[in-house]
């Protein structure tokens, strides 16, 4: 194995790409990880030569630095690469396949990975249930926006590709299977999309643009996408969705003159606790308005998916309630209408083989949807400023090079 480099967060928004120790089957220290997880043995884990490994929104939260990540966190959950080598347990898995990483790391073993719900696996994480690579408070794994990484309990997370060299070829679209794609689906499937429903989707970022290509793959009639970025909102008009500017006002007036009625039957939330409020308060964060609006404007006895991103402790937070997680809903409201309401981590392996499936077979054009672009490691800081500013593009980064030499 050749040196590895990657990105870290640097403090003050930025992030740099640094040398890097090189992966082992054993859990190193290094900044955010969890004392108790140092020296942790991994037999049953893997090396990767990572191929692509994308740019997050939740990267974003820690690198604005509103969370509690230290400097020098190695970032990056959204891995895809080529097993390079194996560890003693690793049974199915073999060198040279090429796999999609679930962000959510999971044991396989525990009662809630045995039902399915691997963002909230009890034994990766001694803080907390659930763990991710590259994250705060995730269980300390090292991040994969990086030359190498390793991952655990590689036979039960990886998805390998059937065809190595097809998944080179559609690398664009199957990069978003670690992530945004499962997420999006997720968040519509939780909000109760189906044949026939209207969806308003909140925040035209990459989830909210992978929740509406979802929604269209899940045969919704109509599905609305809510932003108060006009490039944003435009992508989502580019592949067939309707739009609603939140900067003009609440979302229902917008929502009534496009469907005769101010609501929906299925709202998804993908802003999170750094939302904007609407009208003329879009200059500065509210961050329950996506959540209360939603309750607004879904249907009675409908249900809100909340992928967005909501902390316990934001340093950045508009105000004391805010800083410690705590947000001003108006529940009554979700009560009276019997809404429900489904939070946390997507369990990214319960949706990536059959939307591996229907990316393989043309079924969605998720980098389209997204914008989906690529760019070397080294730029990954140009990559994190561009996102942050708010361009309607998912940066994909390509640590090896390998991407652009095929
Ligand atoms: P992003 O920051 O690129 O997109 C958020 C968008 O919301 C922005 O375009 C912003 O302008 C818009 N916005 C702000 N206030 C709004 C409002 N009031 N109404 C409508 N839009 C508003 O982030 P992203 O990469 O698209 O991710 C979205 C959220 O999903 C983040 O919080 C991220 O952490 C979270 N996430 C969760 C999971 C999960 O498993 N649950 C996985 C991935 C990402
Ligand atoms: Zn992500
Ligand atoms: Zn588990």
């Amino acid at each position: 194995m050749s040196e590895n480099s990657g990105v870290v967060y640097a403090g003050n928004g930025s992030v740099q790409v640094v040398d890097l120790p090189d992966p082992s089957l054993t859990l190193q220290d290094g900044p955010g990880v969890n004392p108790a997880s140092v020296g942790r043995q991994c037999p049953h884990g893997v090396i990767l030569k990572v191929i692509s490994s994308n740019i997050c929104g939740s990267d974003q939260h820690m690198v604005r630095g509103r969370t509690t990540a230290p400097v020098g966190l190695v970032l990056g959950h959204e891995i895809t690469g080529e097993v390079i080598d194996t560890g003693r347990d690793v049974e199915f898995i073999k060198v040279g396949d090429v796999c999609s990483v679930p962000f959510n790391i999971a044991c396989g073993r525990c009662r809630n990975c045995k039902v399915g719900r691997t963002g909230i696996c009890l034994n990766v994480n001694p803080d907390r249930p659930g763990a991710a690579y590259g994250y705060v408070d995730m269980g300390g794994w090292v991040g994969g926006q990086a030359k190498y990484v390793m991952v655990p309990y590689a036979d039960w997370n990886l998805l390998p590709f059937p065809d190595p060299q097809q998944a080179i070829e559609k690398i664009l679209d199957l990069t978003m299977l670690s992530d945004i794609l499962p997420t999006g689906f997720h968040g519509c499937v939780t909000a109760g999309v189906g044949v026939g429903a209207s969806v308003y989707i909140a925040g035209a970022g990459p989830v909210g643009l992978a929740a509406a290509a979802s929604a269209h793959l899940l045969g919704a009639a109509v599905v609305i996408v809510g932003d108060l970025n006009t490039e944003r909102l435009a992508q989502a008009r580019s592949f067939g969705c309707e739009t609603v500017d939140v900067s003009l006002g609440h979302p229902q007036e917008q929502i009534e003159q496009i469907l005769g009625v101010p609501e929906v039957d299925c709202g998804v939330d993908a802003v999170g606790f750094e939302a904007r409020g609407h009208g003329h308060r879009t200059a500065t964060e509210a961050p329950a308005t996506v959540l209360n609006s939603l309750m607004n404007v879904t249907a009675a006895g409908g249900s809100i998916g909340i992928p967005g991103l909501y902390v316990t402790g934001d340093p950045g937070g508009v105000d004391e309630a805010a800083q410690s997680g705590s947000l001003s809903l108006s529940l009554g409201t979700g009560w009276a209408k019997s809404l429900s309401l489904a939070t946390g981590q997507c369990p990214v392996m319960k949706y990536h083989r059959p939307l591996m499936m229907a990316i393989l077979h043309d079924r969605i054009k998720i980098a389209e949807a997204v914008n989906a672009q690529m760019i070397a490691l080294e730029d990954a800081p140009r990559g994190y400023r561009e996102f942050d500013s708010g361009k309607a593009t998912k940066f994909v980064l390509d640590p090896n090079g390998s991407v652009a030499a095929a």
